[in-house]
């Protein structure tokens, strides 16, 4: 370790990667990092300008054009910047996420997003969700923990959330869209969705969120040696 605790939190679209890494990064005191959050507005900025998400040389051409940045508003929520406008809303769309993981398959998208996931990790204690953060990102993290659920499982939350934002959403319809972003994101050639092989992996088809959130804490408080904050 670098001075700071890491902790990697992987897993497919829907298994409540996010939620459950804002309450545990909030219970420790860590910096919560959504990685996700980052590809999509990559996927944002091809979506505007109209370039053909899966054509590398193409994506890659514009990546030079963009300025993605960070940041933390007073709650502690993590937003989203492209060329300075904030995108944090956007970026939730149903067909940005599709967007995100066409882009996130090209190399040259995750080449250019490597170092700024690992910034952050050398410079904060972190709670970094994603899909290869454990195996590619922070291979050295001190937990690793792959977080699923069943297609199913995961669809039905992921409609309820898009509906208490006001987004329509029909369940048929997310599950397409998730089964269509676990198959690519598992199968491509460069850091595919996979368990890293030293991670504790976590189902939460049959429990609730109370109850994985405290799963999740007593495995951070067990492997870390940390107590809560809060
Ligand atoms: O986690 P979230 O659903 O917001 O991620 C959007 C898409 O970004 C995923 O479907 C995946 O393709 C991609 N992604 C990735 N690597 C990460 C985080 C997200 O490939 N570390």
């Amino acid at each position: 370790m670098n001075g700071h605790y890491a902790i990697a939190i992987d897993g497919p679209s829907g298994a409540g990667k996010s939620s459950l890494a804002r309450a545990c990064a909030k219970a420790f005191g860590f910096l919560y990092v959504d990685t996700g959050a980052i590809y999509r507005t990559v996927g944002l900025a091809a979506y505007r300008r109209g370039i053909d998400r899966k054509d590398e040389t193409a994506v890659a051409a514009m990546l030079p054009e963009i300025r993605i940045t960070m940041g933390y508003n007073a709650a502690g929520e993590q937003r989203m910047y492209l060329d300075e406008e904030d995108v944090s809303a956007e970026i939730r769309l149903p067909e940005i996420s599709i967007c995100a993981s066409d882009v996130s398959a090209l190399p040259a998208v995750r080449s250019y997003l490597l170092e700024m996931q690992r910034k952050l990790a050398r410079e904060n204690n972190v709670i970094m969700d994603g899909r290869d953060i454990g195996t590619v990102v922070l291979p050295e993290a001190e937990l690793k923990i792959f977080l699923t659920a069943s297609a199913e499982a995961r669809a039905e939350r992921r409609m309820l959330e898009l509906n208490a934002k006001g987004v329509e959403a029909k369940f048929e319809d997310v599950l397409r869209d998730i089964r269509y972003r676990d198959e690519q994101d598992s199968n491509r050639d460069v850091a595919p969705l996979k368990p890293a092989g030293d991670s504790v992996l976590v189902d939460t088809t049959e429990i609730d969120f109370a109850a994985s959130e405290a799963l999740l804490r007593s495995i951070i408080r067990e492997k870390l040696g940390v107590e809560e904050i809060a």
